[in-house]
């Protein structure tokens, strides 16, 4: 028996040591994950931990390169012996904090593998924009995008990360973003979870040394995406930007490489498109230690698709409805926006119509058919709730199929917004009584909360609750929050 199992065994241990360095860093990533960073909102409060319990460590050095405008300290922390230096900084945008988090994974796993970064010395910034992340947004706190403060340098941010390139003569950069989650990757529906590009360096688009050293570098992060996001990479546009750090790194020698972190299906946090980052930039930063990306072409970088932006959290397709006497077939592009609490630490959704017309051209995460339904407007419940522990108790799957897709309720406290029910929710108080027009308006609008039935053969099948699908004939509630109106 035993000897059977060793036979069966054997296979499996010369297959794991047969894995490449990107299969390992994938299968192993929950030993280096940093657990104390699980959400994309964190704040500058919430990294200086990480960062303190690093200036503990003989191999790491920790460089205090300045103040953002509020005050908050901006370190940086380099590692490694060799002569090539790498220059890696996020959340350049407050509200771009992906490549945040991957960078403490990274930094995780340096410590147990030094070897990796044989020939380098490693230099991150992260969180560039501190006052940006205290509020989750793109700008710094006087207004300015800093990337495109490179040339004039106004912000204490953009000039710190400036004297820093110059001061080490940075080898290569990283240069580390967010992108919207409805980019796809051209001419597909497959969202560009990671979009790449080496920037221009001038209009002409010219390519020297240190730009095809990016796009090389590019190319071998490409192919290792592909086998864990296949079709789920795009390339950005190249267009010369000259105020952009981006473009000015690459002009100013340092080879240049931007990174977009995008969406992915069924990961509101990132936390996919983090590990992502972490198995990539590792990888980047061994082939550059070991000169592997020298073996990549530009040909490679340039046949990645370009990004689109033709993607919809939900697309129904072949909706028909009639008003005014005549009948429409459209398809409903619906978006989910994220309405943030006042501390900028938590978000819900509301979901809201963006597109109305032909939209065959574009792509959903979900994608509902709504061929032979007969499209509703939802009702609201007749009877007045007293409060909110009222609608708690009701059932929701039984209200949808008698077509209502509200409730009213009286006494709702002021503070909430929304609920995790599959139901929206009218606070009698706020109700106001519609001007009175000649004309009624489109049970299909154009901005509208996207919360609607379909309905065949008198049974409603789908519930569209502010732009998520309730299944009701399979009792699949996708619907990840109501909203108080
Ligand atoms: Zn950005």
């Amino acid at each position: 028996m035993t000897k059977y199992l060793l036979l069966l065994l054997l296979p499996l241990l010369s297959y794991s040591q047969r894995q490449t360095l990107d299969q390992q860093l994938f299968s192993s990533y929950e030993d280096y994950k940093e657990a104390s960073l699980d959400k994309r909102r964190f704040k500058h409060q919430d990294i200086q931990p990480l960062i303190d319990s690093l200036e503990t460590k003989n191999e790491f050095e920790i460089t205090l390169l300045g103040e953002s405008i509020q005050g908050r300290s901006i370190k940086m922390i380099s590692l490694g012996e060799g002569d090539i230096d790498v220059l890696l900084w996020s959340q350049m945008h407050g509200d771009e904090s992906t490549a945040t988090m991957a960078m403490f994974d990274i930094l995780n796993y340096v410590q147990k593998h030094k070897t990796i970064l044989k020939n380098l010395r490693v230099h991150m910034i992260p969180m560039l924009n501190p006052d940006g992340a205290e509020v989750f947004s793109r700008r710094n706190a006087i207004g300015i995008d800093i990337n495109r403060d490179a040339l004039r340098l106004q912000s204490p941010e953009s000039i710190l990360l400036k004297n820093t390139r110059d001061s080490l003569k940075a080898d290569f950069g990283f240069n580390l973003h967010d992108q919207s989650k409805y980019y796809n990757a051209q001419k597909t529906a497959k969202p560009a979870t990671i979009s790449f590009l080496a920037p221009a360096y001038n209009f002409e688009k010219d390519i020297n040394q240190t730009r095809g050293d990016a796009m090389r570098i590019i190319a071998h992060m490409n192919k290792i995406i592909q086998r864990y996001a296949k079709g789920q990479v795009g390339r950005y546009s190249d267009e010369f930007e000259p105020r952009a750090f981006g473009d000015n790194m690459q002009k100013w020698g340092t080879s240049t490489i931007l990174i977009e972190s995008g969406g992915q299906f069924d990961d509101p946090e990132k936390q996919f498109i983090r590990k992502l980052n972490y198995v990539s930039i590792l990888s980047a930063l061994e082939s550059i230690s070991t000169k592997g990306y020298e073996s990549s072409t530009l040909d490679q970088y340039l046949s990645i698709p370009r990004n689109d932006r033709k993607l919809y959290d939900l697309k129904i397709e072949r909706l028909k409805f009639s008003y005014l006497g005549l009948d429409f077939e459209v398809d409903l592009g619906i978006n989910h926006y994220e309405i943030e609490n006042n501390d900028h630490s938590q978000f819900f959704y509301l979901g809201k119509i963006v597109d109305v017309g032909d939209l065959s051209t574009h792509h959903g995460y979900e994608t509902l058919n709504a061929e032979g339904y007969e499209y509703k407007v939802g009702e609201t419940y007749p009877k007045i709730l007293d409060d909110f522990e009222a609608f708690r108790n009701l059932d929701f799957a039984d209200l949808l199929k008698q077509g209502y897709t509200s409730v009213s309720i009286s006494n709702m406290p002021s503070e909430i917004k929304f609920t995790p029910m599959p139901m929206n929710i009218i606070d009698v108080e706020k109700i106001m009584i519609p001007k009175s027009n000649s004309i009624p308006d489109s049970p299909v609008k154009l901005g509208s909360d996207a919360t609607f039935l379909l309905k065949k053969n008198e049974a409603v099948v789908y519930a569209v609750i502010n732009g998520f699908v309730y299944y009701l004939s399979e009792n699949k509630n996708g619907v990840k929050n109501g909203v108080v109106k």
